[in-house]
């Protein structure tokens, strides 16, 4: 699904940048406990829910979003900061 609609909840955005280049593509933002891809282009703000393919208009590289992938992500983050390291000395 695909909509145009007025920006709100920016305070809550984290941007969406190319992996290869770093230019920003676009914010992700929460609403309704959904996530959402936002992409201004051309003066217009387009707002995306169901996945999105994004070509960067620096570079070309493509990068694909879906509403899983901040919250995977924010899960891999946590995980790392929370393992527990424990190495064992050989006796
Ligand atoms: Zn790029």
């Amino acid at each position: 699904m695909t909509e145009i609609q007025p920006v709100y909840n920016v305070s809550t955005e984290k941007p969406w940048c190319c992996p290869r280049c770093g230019k920003q593509l676009g914010a992700v933002y929460r609403r309704n406990d959904i996530r959402h891809l936002r992409i201004e282009h051309a003066g217009l703000v387009v707002v995306v829910s169901m996945g999105a393919e994004v070509t960067c208009p620096s570079c070309s590289q493509m990068r694909t979003w879906h509403p899983g992938q901040e919250a995977m992500d924010e899960l891999i983050e946590k995980s790392k900061r929370n393992i527990f390291k424990l190495t064992i000395s050989p006796t």
